[in-house]
């Protein structure tokens, strides 16, 4: 995503997700991607320079009061870091990163020497290839990655402008009439130099790799169709009946092609190619990485849900029938299929729709679907969903209270568990239930009055 400030050159940000195998585990492996030490000048010389001159925040504080950073005398970055002989995991998502005290400094030009505390975090071989700022951070946590999205794809930069034209003036100097203010004001949109040059020259404003194909879930007959006001009723049926969603056509495909049966329809975009046009799948004849994501589907919308369970283990299916007719007997709902394959056996269903969920939707959501879960699902161990999930179903309560938690994976605080638990009963009570009509779920004391989040210490 390409981000443009006030003024300077526009900015890059890139958000990197490493495959399961390559996953940084240890700080050693974080150690290896990022530093935020000034590197040595004998061993490094090219990253030396680049760092001293581009990676040294500030500086602010005492020595600078009027840097950009510093609002109400503290600076918004955090910076002078403290020093740590070693990097550090950290539960909210950011890892303290290695800055020792090894008397290593830069000296500015007022004379002041900016140690390993003032480093930006980055990575040695970039730095050193482009010579250019780059920062680089590890978001080690879920958490952070949701957080790091909504800056990724913030809009655009705005600015508020006066019109001032003498005629006002002259208007406003005599009070002949009423003056709207409001409409003096104008909120427009801010193009600076280097974000205009980038649109004139159509350079790409943001991408994504790997590409993801979107996958249609919908019940018999229930795909959308788009139609214009007036159109022939008949013509708009036939439309709607050649024209296959990536569904449809992925039974047809199956109906007409021994070859494709060996795949689900989430494994389908990897070897076959949506054609837009035509409304079909075609093999694929290049071998390009692409992820095939179906829709998300709630639990609470029943039969659509089960189909959906059943297009994630299912091969090969012929039609919606065919999905659903399990060692040639055709059971009436997908529910009953999914039930006949034992997909519903335990809570693993609803282990994973949570966890698929928490990856994209914040907590207040969460607590809406697993409330769902509840309602509609019948867990057999909702206290376990419960606790293997709580961080996720917890995260923005703990986010709006601005406090960074270094709770150790399932340990929240209780107040905040607390304050989760209290919601779900809200959003059970519109249904007419109540946490105690669920075996084992953990009920909070009964609620006196709201929690003043700032009077308790419980911010370790
Ligand atoms: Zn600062």
């Amino acid at each position: 995503m390409i981000e443009f400030q006030k003024r300077g050159l526009p900015h890059a940000h890139f958000l990197l997700i490493l495959a399961p195998e390559d996953k940084l585990r240890s700080t050693d492996n974080y150690d290896s991607i990022v530093s935020a030490e000034i590197p040595n000048p004998v061993t490094h010389p090219l990253a030396y320079e680049t760092v001293s001159k581009m990676m040294m925040h500030g500086p602010c504080g005492v020595i600078n009061p009027a840097a950009p950073c510093m609002k109400d005398g503290v600076c918004q970055k955090h910076y002078p870091k403290s020093f740590h002989e070693n990097t550090q995991k950290d539960n909210n998502g950011y890892p303290t990163y290695r800055r020792r005290n090894n008397g290593c400094f830069v000296e500015i030009s007022n004379g002041f020497r900016l140690d390993n505390r003032w480093v930006v975090p980055h990575n040695v071989d970039l730095v050193t290839k482009h010579n250019a700022h780059i920062n680089v951070e590890i978001c080690s946590s879920v958490l952070s990655i949701k957080y790091l999205y909504k800056y990724v794809y913030k809009g655009h930069d705005r600015a508020t402008i006066t019109l001032y034209h003498e005629n006002i003036q002259r208007i406003l100097d005599h009070q002949a009439e009423p003056i709207d203010e409001i409409k003096l004001y104008l909120d427009a949109r801010y193009v600076s130099a280097s974000e205009s040059i980038w649109r004139i020259f159509h350079y790409r404003m943001h991408g994504r790799s790997p590409k993801v194909q979107r996958l249609a879930v919908h019940l018999p007959n229930h795909q959308y169709i788009t139609f214009q006001d007036g159109e022939d009723l008949q013509d708009v049926i036939d439309r709607a009946n050649s024209r296959k969603t990536t569904l449809t056509a992925w039974f047809q495909e199956n109906m007409d092609n021994d070859a494709a049966r060996m795949y689900t329809y989430g494994e389908f975009p990897n070897y076959y190619t949506w054609d837009m046009k035509q409304h079909m799948w075609r093999p694929r004849k290049t071998a390009t990485i692409m992820i095939g994501r179906i829709y998300m589907v709630q639990p609470s919308e029943g039969e659509r849900y089960y189909l959906c369970i059943l297009l994630t283990h299912v091969r090969g299916a012929t039609s919606f029938e065919n999905l659903k007719t399990i060692d040639g007997y055709t059971c009436g709902s997908f529910k009953e299929a999914c039930i006949r394959l034992s997909l519903l056996q335990d809570d693993d269903e609803w282990n994973a729709c949570l966890l698929e969920a928490s990856a994209i939707q914040s907590g207040k959501q969460l607590r809406h679907l697993f409330v769902s879960i509840l309602l509609f699902c019948q867990p057999v161990n909702p206290e376990i969903l419960w606790n293997d999930h709580k961080v996720a179903l917890c995260e923005d309560i703990c986010y709006q209270n601005h406090v960074l938690i270094q709770f150790q994976n399932d340990n929240i605080p209780d107040i905040i568990e607390r304050e989760a638990l209290y919601q779900l009963e809200d959003i059970l009570l519109l249904n007419g239930k109540l946490l105690k009509n669920f075996p084992n779920m953990p009920i909070p004391p009964t609620k006196t009055s709201n929690i003043n989040y700032y009077n308790e210490d419980w911010t370790n």
